[in-house]
């Protein structure tokens, strides 16, 4: 599909030089590797795309999203030249720069950080008569684990390795995608699903509503251990009353929503893109509900552990955000 598009920026680009001249040479195709449709990532990379496309005329560049299987995914196909920009969790940005974790044998050094966004709390959803109040209680249950791909995947194995547990401890750890565990949670196929996502999200309100659904808390002693020692971690409470049939608030821990990109995206690239979104600040938070919170400055520097592309850098220090 990249390769299709690649071949089709040059072919446009070739035809701009021929029948428009100079400015339209540069047209320049993007793609922002999201998540599934339900979820945040795709509303962020719509919307960062939306503001960019609004200015095509002046910098060329033509931005388009592409739904995939979450933050592993997104990094691995930026390292593979697939992707321009993809979202992230925080934790997933550390252990790719790293090669750690999930990306043992798989270091990224070239991952760059564009800007942090929402909070995605790790959330998990259990039918009603479960009677689940903590993960602990969910052993021996019917469990979605998340799709290899997921960064939902990767910090599930650092959560069960905190525990002591392995997926053999529940009695099916199914692997469905973010867009297919709630419709599977309502119909009965798993008792529970694990998510990290930011907060509200059509795709924990739908099995709230439909099933009555209930979040269950992520804490205790081997949670209070992951996040002391993890930088990327930090302690998250879900609002009571933000989901229909959970009154009451969620405490849980969780990471923060990152953009990324590849060392080699060139620099006016990643500028058009970073200017696009903060140009137009109160429109992007104005997209979606799980935007409302932020703010520029902690954007620019919380849950970043990559360096800064220098593109990004570039329109920081014009901002006299950064030194
Ligand atoms: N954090 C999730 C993941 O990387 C995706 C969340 C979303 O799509 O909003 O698996």
């Amino acid at each position: 599909m990249t390769f299709r598009k690649t071949a089709l920026a040059l072919l446009l680009g070739t035809t701009a030089l021929l029948g428009a001249g100079a400015a339209q040479a540069q047209q320049k195709f993007v793609t922002i590797g999201t998540g599934g449709v339900t979820g945040v990532y795709y509303a962020v990379g719509g919307a960062i795309c939306r503001l960019v496309n609004k200015d095509r005329k002046t910098h060329g560049i033509r931005c388009s999203v592409e739904s995939t299987g979450g933050s592993a995914f997104n990094v691995n196909a930026i390292k593979a030249g697939e992707l321009d920009f993809g979202l992230a969790q925080s934790d997933v940005q550390y252990n790719s720069l790293k090669g750690i974790g999930a990306f043992k044998d798989n270091a990224f050094p070239e991952l760059r950080a564009v800007f942090s966004v929402h909070p995605e709390p790790f959330t998990v959803l259990a039918r009603p008569e479960v009677g689940a109040k903590t993960f602990t209680d969910l052993k021996g249950k019917r469990v979605n684990v998340g799709n290899p791909g997921s960064g939902t995947r990767a910090s599930m194995e650092e959560l069960l390795t905190a525990l002591g547990w392995k997926l053999s401890d529940f009695s099916l750890a199914s692997e469905l995608k973010a867009d297919e565990h709630g419709p599977a949670l309502c119909d009965n196929k798993i008792d529970a699903f694990f998510y990290g996502v930011g907060h509200p999200s059509a795709n924990i309100q739908d099995p709230t509503t439909t099933c009555g659904a209930k979040l269950v808390s992520i804490a205790g002693p081997a949670v209070d251990k992951l996040v002391a020692e993890k930088p990327y971690y930090a302690k998250a409470t879900i609002p009571g009353k933000l989901y229909n049939n959970n009154p009451d608030p969620t405490e849980t821990y969780g990471v923060l929503a990152t953009v990324v990109t590849s060392a080699k995206v060139p620099d006016e690239t990643v500028y058009q893109i970073v200017k696009a979104t903060f140009e137009n600040f109160n429109e992007f938070k104005s997209l979606h509900p799980a935007f409302a919170h932020l703010e520029p400055a902690k954007m620019i520097k919380d849950g970043l552990s990559a360096p800064l592309h220098p593109g990004a850098e570039k329109y920081y220090k014009e901002k006299g955000w950064l030194k």
